[in-house]
Order: C-alpha cells, then sequence, then structure tokens
C-alpha cells in the first residue's frame, strides 16, 4: 500500500513547524498533496536575457547592458539613477533607497544583470528596485530551463518559502502516490494527459511553454485540472439528485377541478407554453418521488400561472402549497394574485414574512400549522424554524437565482413528516445560460415557457445622456397627461439601503416640483409592508401616476397600464437586472418605451451593456451577454454558496469543455463508481454539505 500524498502532514516537510503549517493552514494547504494543488498565479520568464528595445510597458524580464550613467536625482523624492544601454536600445532603473555604495558599484561602463516590472518613469521606461547583479564581459548565461513560479501567498509566508515547500511536494511526487481517479480510457478518449504531469507541468513549465496560454488559463495541463474539477462538481450535483430522487413524494396523479375551476375564472386563456409546462410538472408529480423542477421564462411570460394551476393540483389532493419570492414586494404581487384566483374558489392563502409580528404573526403560523392554510406565501421566512407546515407537499420558489442552494435545500427540510418530501418548482426570469444551466443546476430538470401571451408589444429602449434629462422629465409629463403610467427608477453604486432610499426620495421630491399636477408615489426597501402595498395598489389602480422606486420593482410587479419606464444610472446595473426592469413595460397594448438615463462619460463596458439592451429583447442573449460581461457568480447570486468557488475551472473560460466534462462524468459514474467519492473528496471536501442537506 503506498501512501497517499493526501494522508502527508505538511510538518513532515523541511521547514515547516507548528507556526508554519498555521499559517499553511490559512491558505487550506493541510497536506503535501495540498501543496500541489497550489498552484502559481502566474511565472516569470528569468531563462533569457531579453533585448531592451522588444520589452514593452508592465513586462517582466531580465535583461543586461552596460551602466551608461549613475546619478544622484532630487526631484521630489531623492532617488539613484542607472541608465543601462544594450545593443537595441536603453532605459533607468531606479532606486528610491540606496547607499552610497551602490551608486559606486553601478558606475558608468560596468556591466549589469538585472531582472523586473518596466514601468513608465520620469526618463522613459525604468524598472524601480530592480533585483541585479553587477556581472563580467564573460558571465555564463542564464542557467534555467524553467520558468520562475509565483505563488499565491498569505501572511507570514514568502514566495520563497512556499516555492521551497512546493518543490519539496514536488519531489515526493510520484505517479503512485497521488491518486489518478481519471482512468486512461477516460483520458485518452478526451485527450487528457495525467494528473502528476499535469501539475509537474505547472510548477514548472519550461522555457518554451506557451505563456499567453497560461496567463489566460487555457494550456492543456491547465485544462486537464480544470476538466476534473468541473467533472466533480458535476458528479456531486448528479449524485445529489439521484439521492433526492429515491425519497418519496406524494403522488399527483391529475390535474384536477381546482386547476379548471382557475382557468375557467380567467379573462385569457393559457399560452401553449404554459399549457405545455404545466403538463411537464404534473408527470413529474405524478411519480411518487420529488419533483426537482426549473422553469425558465422571460419576464412576462406567465410563470405564475403556471405556478398557479401546480399549486391548484396539489391543494386539490389535500395537501399544502408554500410558494417563496425573495422580495417583500413580489411576495405581496404573489399573495395578490393568488388570493384574487383562489379565494373564490374557497381556499384558504396565508402570508408570511420577516416583518410579520405579534399577533397576526401568531394568527398565521397556526393557520399553517393546522393545515387550515392551503397556500402560503412569503418571503425567505417561510424557512424559519417557527414555521410549521402540516402537510407541505410542494415547494414553488420564485426568481430562484436570489435564493442560494442552502436556503432551497432548507425548505425541502420543511418537508413532510415521515420522510416524505416536498415536491420542488423553482421559477427564474434571468434564463440561464445553457453552459451555466448544465454547471449549476444538473441536479434539476427543466422547462422553459418560451412564448408570451398574445397583444405584448415590444419595448423600444433609447440610451440618453443625462445631459438631456429636461427633455425625459418632459416626455414623462407628457405622457401621464395623456393618461399612460410610468415607472422611474433611482439606482445608487452604495450598497448601503439607507442612501438608495434617501436616493429616490430626493429624486421623487425633485420630480414633483418639476411636474406640477401629476401624482407621484414612491416606493423603496425602507417603506412598512402596508405603505408598499397601499402605493403599489394606488398605482395599480392609476391614481398614481409616476411611481418613482429604487430597484425593489425589479421582480414580479405587474401594471399593464404603465408604458414608461426611465432608468438613472442604467451602467451600473447588470444587464439581467436591466432586463427584469424593463420587464415592467410592455404588458399592455400601448407601445412601451424604456429610457436609460445615464450618466456621462460612459465606459467600454458600459457602452457595451447599454447597446445590448438596445438591441434586443431576448432573455437569453442578454443572459449569454451579462455571463461574459460579469461572469457567473454575479448571474446566479450564489456566489456566497460556495459553488462556485472553483480552485482552478472558470466556468466562463472553461466553457468549450462542459460537453465532454458532462460526458465523462456520466461514463465516469457508469464505469467507475468507485473513484466518484474520493474524486469528490479531492475538489470539494465540503461536498457532503451539499449532498446531506
Ligand atoms: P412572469 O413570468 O414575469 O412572472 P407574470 O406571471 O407576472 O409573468 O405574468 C405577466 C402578466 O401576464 C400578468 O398580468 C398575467 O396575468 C398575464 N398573463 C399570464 N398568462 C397569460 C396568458 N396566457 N394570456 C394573457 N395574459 C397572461
Ligand atoms: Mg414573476
Amino acid at each position: 500500500m503506498i501512501d497517499g500524498l493526501d494522508t502527508q502532514d505538511v510538518r513532515e516537510l523541511k521547514g515547516v513547524g507548528e507556526a508554519m503549517a498555521e499559517k499553511l493552514a490559512r491558505m487550506h494547504l493541510h497536506t503535501v498533496q495540498d501543496l500541489l494543488f497550489h498552484l502559481p498565479i502566474r511565472y516569470q520568464d528569468r531563462t533569457r536575457v531579453m533585448p531592451i528595445g522588444q520589452l514593452s510597458f508592465g513586462d517582466e524580464a531580465v535583461i543586461e547592458g552596460h551602466v551608461i550613467s549613475c546619478e544622484v536625482k532630487m526631484g521630489k523624492r531623492r532617488s539613484l539613477l542607472c541608465r543601462i544601454k544594450d545593443h537595441s536600445g536603453s532605459l533607468g532603473l531606479r532606486f528610491f533607497h540606496f547607499s552610497a555604495a551602490q551608486k559606486k558599484q553601478l558606475e558608468a561602463g560596468k556591466r549589469v544583470r538585472c531582472f523586473g516590472e518596466l514601468r513608465r518613469g520620469s526618463a522613459g521606461f525604468e524598472i524601480y528596485h530592480p533585483e541585479y547583479r553587477v556581472i563580467s564581459d564573460d558571465e555564463e548565461p542564464l542557467a534555467s530551463n524553467q520558468l520562475t513560479p509565483i505563488y499565491p501567498l498569505t501572511e507570514g509566508v514568502t514566495q520563497t518559502k512556499i516555492r521551497q515547500l512546493c518543490e519539496q511536494a514536488l519531489q515526493r511526487l510520484t505517479p503512485y502516490n497521488l491518486k489518478e481517479w481519471l482512468p486512461d480510457d477516460i483520458r485518452q478518449e478526451f485527450s487528457l494527459s495525467s494528473l502528476s504531469d499535469a501539475i509537474q507541468f505547472l510548477h514548472h513549465p519550461t522555457r518554451d511553454a506557451n505563456l499567453e496560454q497560461l496567463k489566460q488559463g487555457c494550456h492543456p495541463a491547465q485544462y486537464r485540472l480544470s476538466f476534473e474539477e468541473l467533472m466533480a462538481h458535476q458528479l456531486s450535483l448528479i449524485g445529489k439528485r439521484i439521492k433526492a430522487k429515491q425519497d418519496a413524494s406524494i403522488q399527483v396523479t391529475s390535474a384536477g377541478q381546482l386547476s379548471e375551476q382557475l382557468l375557467g375564472q380567467l379573462p385569457f386563456s393559457p399560452t401553449n407554453a404554459q399549457q405545455r409546462v404545466f403538463q411537464d410538472i404534473l408527470k413529474d408529480m405524478a411519480e411518487g418521488h420529488p419533483m426537482l423542477r426549473l422553469v425558465q421564462g422571460d419576464v412576462g411570460s406567465g410563470k405564475t400561472l403556471v405556478a398557479a394551476l401546480a399549486a391548484a393540483a396539489v391543494v386539490q389532493e389535500g395537501y399544502q402549497v408554500a410558494v417563496m419570492a425573495p422580495t417583500e414586494i413580489l411576495a405581496e404581487q404573489h399573495y395578490l394574485n393568488f388570493t384574487q384566483w383562489f379565494e373564490p374558489l374557497g381556499l384558504n392563502v396565508a402570508w408570511m414574512t420577516g416583518k410579520l409580528k405579534g399577533k397576526s404573526r401568531e394568527a398565521e403560523l397556526h393557520k399553517i400549522a393546522s393545515g387550515e392554510a392551503h397556500i402560503i406565501i412569503g418571503t425567505h421566512a417561510l424557512f424559519q424554524e417557527s414555521v410549521e407546515f402540516d402537510r407541505l407537499a410542494l415547494a414553488i420558489i420564485d426568481e430562484q437565482h436570489r435564493f442560494g442552494v442552502h436556503q432551497r435545500m432548507a425548505l425541502r427540510e420543511k418537508g413532510m413528516k415521515h420522510g416524505v418530501q416536498p415536491h420542488q418548482l423553482i421559477m427564474t426570469a434571468t434564463p440561464i445560460p445553457r453552459t451555466l444551466a448544465m454547471s449549476a443546476y444538473a441536479d434539476l430538470d427543466s422547462s422553459i415557457i418560451d412564448e408570451l401571451p398574445p397583444g405584448r408589444t415590444p419595448v423600444n429602449t433609447i440610451v440618453v445622456s443625462d445631459q438631456r434629462r429636461q427633455e425625459v422629465i418632459d416626455r414623462v409629463q407628457s405622457a401621464c397627461q395623456q393618461g399612460k403610467q410610468a415607472y422611474w427608477v433611482c439606482t445608487l453604486i452604495e450598497e448601503s439601503e439607507a442612501l438608495q432610499c434617501q436616493a429616490a426620495e430626493d429624486t421623487a421630491q425633485v420630480l414633483q416640483e418639476q411636474l406640477a399636477g401629476i401624482s407621484i408615489g414612491l416606493v423603496h426597501g425602507r417603506l412598512k409592508a402596508q405603505e408598499k402595498a397601499d402605493i403599489m395598489s394606488r398605482f395599480k389602480a392609476g391614481d398614481i401616476q409616476l411611481l418613482v422606486a429604487t430597484t425593489v420593482i425589479e421582480v414580479g410587479v405587474d401594471v399593464p397600464n404603465a408604458s414608461l419606464m426611465v432608468i438613472e444610472n442604467p451602467e451600473r446595473l447588470g444587464l439581467a437586472q436591466l432586463h427584469q426592469l424593463r420587464g415592467r413595460v410592455g404588458r399592455g397594448q400601448a407601445a412601451s418605451h424604456c429610457v436609460l438615463l445615464y450618466k456621462a462619460p460612459l465606459g467600454q463596458q458600459g457602452k457595451a451593456r447599454l447597446s445590448t439592451m438596445r438591441e434586443t429583447s431576448d432573455g437569453f442573449k442578454i443572459a449569454e451577454k451579462d455571463l461574459e460581461l460579469r461572469g457567473p457568480g454575479e448571474l446566479l447570486g450564489t456566489r456566497q454558496t460556495g459553488l462556485w468557488e472553483f480552485k482552478v475551472a472558470d466556468l466562463q473560460r472553461d466553457k468549450a469543455l462542459l460537453d465532454d466534462v458532462q460526458k465523462a462524468a456520466g461514463l465516469l459514474y457508469q464505469e467507475y463508481p468507485e473513484h466518484i467519492p474520493p474524486l469528490l473528496n479531492r475538489w470539494l471536501p465540503n461536498h457532503a454539505q451539499y449532498l446531506n442537506v
């Protein structure tokens, strides 16, 4: 039995005592194997002497030349400036801390070899405080054939130290003691090198390695590791799904009368897409195992109705349904919709948020626990311990991207007693690019509502500089005078909710002064639930013509008569968020407009984003662009769950690998299931958390 490097403690290495081991532990380096996976963030090429004339700003390089001058400069800070010259050009070596001996050592005519990063100094290219050595004319050429690794550090661990430790770890590495969990046939099929070769290479690439590739993270050796890591993630999700699917759930065998009655009351009929997705849901719920389904539908595609139909089918069977929304406002919208739809059918709809206190809270809790409530609408307060369901059989989670995976799991735990799990229906209006969906939601089935209800008019989006603010205000005025309604959305970079609300209040006040005779309402996150609900219903009723709001109205608000939206400083928002906001208009018959009132001048990214908004209203295209511009963590909002903390991989950069990763994960699952647990342990030491909640 060979002792794997994963069982060798870092303390076994030379130069690691208790204190050092503690510092290493801060970087999650506990074993010799951990050091091997502690990969350089970049490399320096100290293997060749570069001609000065070929260098550009920011380069790090070894250069050699003759000193042509060496003088103390007074300037803002006293410094020693030594000019050196080779056959191709010259540059300055600048020292802010120097000794007389140094000045003497670097006198004109001496030959020096130095290493450092090129900056733009007051006298052209300069290197500040280079590493240097005075050399003789017949000095040996550079010896090393390997690029120099630069590792991530933590306080108290120097670059030299970590290099020594990684070096020792590499010396211990043999093809046998770093376990290879990808069998030969899989590696061959997907052209992957062995793990130990890849690791060896990444710590010490040779000088002919493609530095540009390494920098981008797309060298085959890096791909080898990313591939394995992505496989591990995929396998953990597959495992989670398989495990969840083994549980028992209540069987819902038909759509039932309630859903018929619900449809009978509506002034419209469901779209084909809504019907199809409802059928997907019924099929899942008939199986006796938990449904795990993600419904993606662009803003305004009518997800709420699909959710209501699913709820009706479950209530029909005598069970409870929970509907959870990420914000209070959105939960209120659902509450209004569901009461309007279901109370006439004799159902009881309960309400639960964090702000609900005292007697009314007690009353709602009682209704939920006793089973009197059929449908319970709320925010994440539904997870709270005090909320006990009587017989929860379906959890509907709206706008999934706002909730972490863990929260979703927590609601599952609230399921029925006796080991019966609730079905889960997850709805998102942020379309998830296929690449992400594959990796982030491999545990879910997915349906797409790919059709909007008839009669929607596309929103015309225009991008306007805030120098033309007055024109925009005039436009709002004339729209309101014509009986239309409008939104004015205020954004702020500051995280603070208080500041956001303040900004909205100020804006509302200024607009009110400029728009005499127009009734203006204000909503933001700091209003009481009741105040918000009042304002929203007055806006819905048309009593309020212009609604000034923070981005709290981003999701779910539905006022078809509103046909104009002004978004201030849209350059600060992500595309997905802008798309959500814009989806609040274009819901009625009138032609709708969205004015993106940006603060000039716009940066490169800002321009790219706003023109995407102008050019398309296709949520999927926008999501792809957003992913490209901002990365998956932002897009899914699940960064904090740890699901996105890849060590090596990067979903965006490595997306071309994902198809193969999925295939390889399938193969491993079929043929080498015993490799899965150790593979998960290597890459997701906390995976048990995902699996067991
Ligand atoms: P979202 O998918 O963004 O959550 P909603 O469920 O809020 O969309 O629906 C948006 C609007 O479309 C609501 O006013 C809803 O009543 C209406 N609606 C939903 N389905 C249909 C349909 N089949 N025909 C007409 N209007 C519909
Ligand atoms: Mg919605």
